[in-house]
């Protein structure tokens, strides 16, 4: 991310940014600095929105994991897309690097030709030894040159290519890393998206169908508080591992939030999601996390999850929405559970 302030303001906001981060008790981690600093500048007005209403909710105050999951929200995919963005510009550079050089070859083809074209009328008229000599010399210079200009606009040309390949690689680096999640490994929000939109494309064809299963781990929050973040952290990635193993290589998995998942069913009907569903939830019930020192069993983890079918032409929101409220009532009625969302609301 880019600052455009001047030094003072730099100052101002990284002492407001130090005193809110004491004011509040927070960790002084990079992250929280980031957080506030971005805070404090306004230069991003739904990070601002978002913290003043967190902080009236949770009563004048913010913790470090509220902190952690706004920071995880607006800032931690702005580098990635920032490398494409450099790559972009640096690709734009090359392109113009390479357009130059072929203008100016162009350009000297043209003065080569001209030359060419006075020497053979030279030639036409009787001319001295020394005058043919001068014309040959004159020619053989301006042919060295051309020479020169196009090793030139070879090397150029290499160069570019070579350059052009890395950033090939670098974007690609850059799109998978944009669609990863840094802690579970698993596919992001961005990736649920992509590949959701893909599905509906394929549901144009009338054989294709696909099927969606939301899950949101029951309890998490007390999790976190008993244990702390980095235990909550070791679960989501237990969890992630749990349901990757889960699901067939083409079925994708995705972190959609915090601590709730999602599964793409690709060509799977509503009763085969059901059933992925309640092996899903049966494997990460049988899942223990357990203190590494005393051997004890800490926690079990359970997950709710709400399930359904793509219905032809509809709206991905749509279908979201439905799979969500089937979530909502696993939860209300009692969590560890899968419901199913009716095809026909
Ligand atoms: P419910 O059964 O109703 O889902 O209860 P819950 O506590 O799981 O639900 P709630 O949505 O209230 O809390 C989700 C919590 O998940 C909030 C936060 O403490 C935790 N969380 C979200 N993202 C992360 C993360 O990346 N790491 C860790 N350790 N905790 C996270
Ligand atoms: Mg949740
Ligand atoms: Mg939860």
């Amino acid at each position: 991310m880019a600052y455009f302030h001047s030094q003072n303001k730099v100052h101002d906001l990284s002492d407001l940014s130090l005193k809110r981060i004491k004011e509040f008790k927070l960790l002084p981690t990079p992250e929280n600095y980031e957080l506030w600093f971005i805070y404090f500048s306004q230069t991003d007005p739904e990070l601002v929105k978002e913290i003043n209403s967190a902080v009236k909710r949770d009563g004048g105050k913010l913790d470090d994991e509220a902190c952690y999951e706004i920071f995880q929200e607006f800032l931690s995919t702005d580098r990635e897309e920032n490398t494409v963005k450099l790559a972009g510009d640096k690709i734009q550079q090359t392109i113009q690097n390479v357009n130059d050089v072929v203008t100016s070859t162009k350009q000297n083809a043209l003065e080569y030709n001209a030359h060419l074209m006075r020497a053979n009328e030279g030639l036409k008229e009787h001319k001295s030894q020394e005058e043919i000599n001068a014309l040959l010399t004159d020619v053989m210079s301006g042919t060295q040159n051309m020479l020169d200009r196009n090793e030139h606009l070879e090397v150029t040309l290499e160069q570019s290519a070579r350059m052009m390949e890395d950033m090939r690689r670098d974007l690609e680096i850059a799109r998978k890393e944009a669609m990863t999640d840094p802690l579970t490994g698993l596919g992001n929000r961005k990736a649920f998206d992509h590949e959701i939109y893909r599905m509906v494309e394929l549901s144009q064809d009338d054989e294709y169908t696909f099927s969606l299963i939301l899950m949101d781990i029951d309890h998490f929050k007390k999790f976190n508080d008993t244990f702390g973040h980095q235990v909550g952290d070791q679960v989501l990635k237990l969890v992630s591992r749990t349901l990757k193993q889960g699901v067939k290589g083409r079925d994708v998995v995705v972190r959609y939030g915090g601590e709730e998942f999602s599964v793409l069913l690709p060509e799977t009907n509503f009763h085969g999601a059901m059933k992925v569903a309640e092996i899903l939830r049966k494997e990460v019930e049988k899942k223990e996390v357990v203190n590494r020192s005393t051997g004890k069993k800490i926690a079990q983890i359970t997950f709710s999850a709400g399930v359904s079918q793509y219905r032809k032409g509809e709206e991905i929101d749509v279908l979201i929405e439905r799979v969500d409220k089937a979530l909502y009532e696993a939860k209300e009625k009692g969590r560890n559970q899968v419901v199913s969302a009716p095809l026909d609301r």
